[in-house]
């Protein structure tokens, strides 16, 4: 999950200072663009930002997290358990020494330009999450090109960005919900 900054991360790597780097510039974990909600610990419901329930019945909050900020992680010190064991595809990788840093962050790079590319034009206040499972477009083939052609592109764009987060972010293409 987003470290601040200055923040030092608590993964036993060998690399620390990449895993840092690469969250730092990413934040994909916190902001919707991966889960739709992070689990929580019983403990944990009464400081949620939210509240929901994963498939299985167990307390939740809903992504984006409110608690993320331009500089990260608002409550970093004090985040939840889930978000300090969740430890996506990428990251593994770098930490990992099978991905470089430098690589590392070109595909980050690339997931942010993918996914404003596909929530150019989208609803006004409809999160990353909801811009991109907006769902395929409804075509009518006598309508109107023009805004059936701009519905259908905006749909592969999502489509682009779910292929790239499922290739280098998620875990077994798991989408739903945010587990360690
Ligand atoms: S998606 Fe991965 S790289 Fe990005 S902030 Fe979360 S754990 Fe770090
Ligand atoms: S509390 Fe929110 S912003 Fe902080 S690490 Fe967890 S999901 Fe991310």
């Amino acid at each position: 999950m987003r470290r601040q900054d200055n923040a030092v991360p608590d993964e036993d790597s060998g690399q620390p200072d990449d895993a840092a780097r690469l969250c730092v510039e990413c934040g994909l974990c916190c902001n919707g663009a991966l889960f739709t909600h992070a689990k929580l610990e019983p403990s944990e419901t009464d400081r949620a930002p939210s509240s929901t329930t994963t498939p299985e019945g167990g307390p939740a909050f809903h992504l984006p997290c409110p608690l993320l900020t331009d500089a990260g992680c608002s409550i970093y010190e004090t985040r939840f358990g889930i978000c300090r064991s969740f430890r996506c595809a990428l990251l593994r990788r770098v930490t990992a020494g099978e991905v470089g840093i430098d690589e590392g962050l070109a595909r980050v790079a690339e997931a942010k330009r993918l996914i404003a590319r596909a929530t150019d034009g989208a609803p006004t206040g409809a999160t990353i999450a909801e811009r991109l499972r907006l769902g395929p477009p409804t075509v009518s083939l006598d309508g109107d090109g023009g805004s059936t052609r701009t519905s259908a592109q905006q749909y592969l764009a999502s489509v682009a960005v779910d292929m790239h987060l499922d290739r280098h972010f998620r875990i077994r293409n798991k989408r739903f919900g945010m587990a360690s």
